[in-house]
């Protein structure tokens, strides 16, 4: 699905994981490799504009772990990022189909392979989650795709609504709706007419349909092959009628897979499925973990730079712990305290874990505190010199100000800063004291 893509790209990390140091050069160069390498696979120029940025800001605000190479880190960060541009809500792949019968609009122009995913999803609701379903055509332009709906409902064994000569869309969305009631359905499915480009009629058929159907899916099947294209055909499908999520086919053809890369980013839409060939099965959920590994093919160095991260962070929070049973506590230990929160999404969850802190996550929340402080705090902090975080009553006036301007920042907020750095030190400084039974030495045991 990715075979070009991942080949070059395979060849810019290969090269950059082999060597010992990186320069801040090399990194811009593998980076710039890596965009041309996007741009190749036909990922749209902004989407790999904002890819590479992410990956450099990333990557200069790394700590930097021993056991692994920069070059295996960037390799981290890339994959993350592929992750992230993948991404969408929810779980991959999955419908929303509870309150039977539950509607699915299938849409797309004609030859996307519309009829032949909505068959696939059937036999896969089917096969997989023993769903009843009920497939309809609405494509009374042409009789042979609703003879050919039926035919593959008969071959997978997925009931079809009965052809009835002369009806209209709308009709036949209300007959399938009436039918999947009566018939003790959970799903039906409506596969709409198809053209081969998008204009007026389409839309307002489809939207018709819409309206009277009220699909909890509307599902839009583009051909995978056309690349950017088929990343403007869903914005204008999703502008014009909405869509829940898209289905790219064709993607068994495609090496480069750049409409995969570019479509959530931008349509803001999930790629939920892929369509890998002609065969009935030949469809899977589009799972952005499983993808970023395929295209990057370099599982063992994720994995080995994951592991090293954790024992880095396990080092130096175990560090911290002892500096805070001694009752030491400086911006440094701030600053890392301020990151893990922000990784745990919030005060609560960290504050809550320490003792005697509870009261303390409470009252921050409660003067309105939230995550976009924290990356102000940790803003200032990192505006400071090392010296000055280790001990920050030596800050000045005027290194204050200096410091609150280099983070864009108040020097009101630094004082707050530096007062909750007081304060938790002094706290330290008392749980220190109990001795042997302190809480912080209970805790470590
Ligand atoms: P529709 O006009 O959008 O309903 O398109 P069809 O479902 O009739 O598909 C058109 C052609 O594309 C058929 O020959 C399908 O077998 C083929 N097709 C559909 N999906 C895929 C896919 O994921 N991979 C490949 N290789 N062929 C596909």
């Amino acid at each position: 699905m990715f075979e070009n893509l991942s080949e070059r790209l395979g060849g810019v990390f290969d090269r950059l994981t082999k060597q010992g140091a990186l320069s801040e050069e090399d990194v811009a160069t593998a980076l710039r490799e890596v965009r041309v390498a996007l741009l190749e696979a036909d990922v749209s120029l902004p989407v790999a504009r904002d890819f590479v940025k992410a990956v450099q800001e990333k990557a200069t605000g790394q700590a930097v772990t021993k056991s692994v190479t920069p070059g295996q880190q960037v390799v981290k960060i890339v994959h993350d990022a592929l992750i992230d541009v993948l991404k969408g809500e929810g779980e991959p792949g999955a419908l929303k189909i509870d309150n039977p019968p539950a509607p699915i609009l299938m849409v797309g122009l004609q030859g996307s392979g519309k009829t032949t995913t909505t068959a696939k999803l059937a036999k896969r609701l089917t096969d997989r989650e023993g769903k009843r379903v009920l497939m309809a055509s609405l494509d009374v332009n042409r009789p042979a795709a609703m003879e050919q709906l039926a035919i593959l409902g008969t071959q997978i064994g997925v009931d079809t609504l009965p052809i009835v000569k002369g009806e209209d869309p709308v009709a036949i969305a209300k007959r399938a709706k009436t039918q999947a009631g009566l018939g003790g359905y959970d799903v039906y499915m409506l596969d709409t007419a198809g053209r081969l480009h998008i204009d007026q009629e389409l839309i307002a058929q489809a939207a018709a349909v819409r309206d009277v159907a009220n699909p909890r899916e509307t599902l839009l099947v583009v051909d995978g092959l056309t690349g950017q294209d088929a990343v403007n055909v869903a914005t204008e499908f999703d502008d014009k009628i909405g869509v829940s999520g898209v289905v790219l086919t064709r993607m068994d053809g495609d090496g480069r897979g750049g409409a995969a890369l570019s479509m959530r980013a931008v349509t803001g839409k999930p790629i939920k499925f892929v369509g890998l060939g002609e065969k009935m099965d030949a469809i899977e959920t589009f799972e952005p973990e499983r993808i970023a590994g395929r295209i990057l093919g370099m599982g063992d160095i994720v994995a080995l730079v994951e592991k090293a991260q954790e024992t880095l962070e396990l080092e130096q929070s175990e560090r911290m712990m002892k500096r805070m049973a001694k009752g030491q506590f400086n911006m440094n230990d701030l600053k890392m305290q301020l990151e893990q929160m922000l990784k745990m999404g919030g005060m609560e969850g960290m504050m809550g874990m320490m003792p005697g802190m509870g009261k303390m996550a409470k009252q921050v929340q409660e003067a309105g505190f939230d995550d976009s402080i924290l990356k102000r705090q940790i803003a200032l902090i990192q505006s400071m010199t090392k010296k000055e975080r280790a001990n920050p009553q030596i800050l000045q006036a005027s290194r204050k100000k200096r410091i609150a301007a280099g983070a864009g920042l108040e020097v009101s907020e630094l004082n707050k800063l530096l007062k909750m750095q007081r304060q938790m030190g002094d706290m330290m400084k008392k749980m220190g004291r109990m001795g042997k039974g302190g809480m912080l030495k209970q805790a470590m045991k």
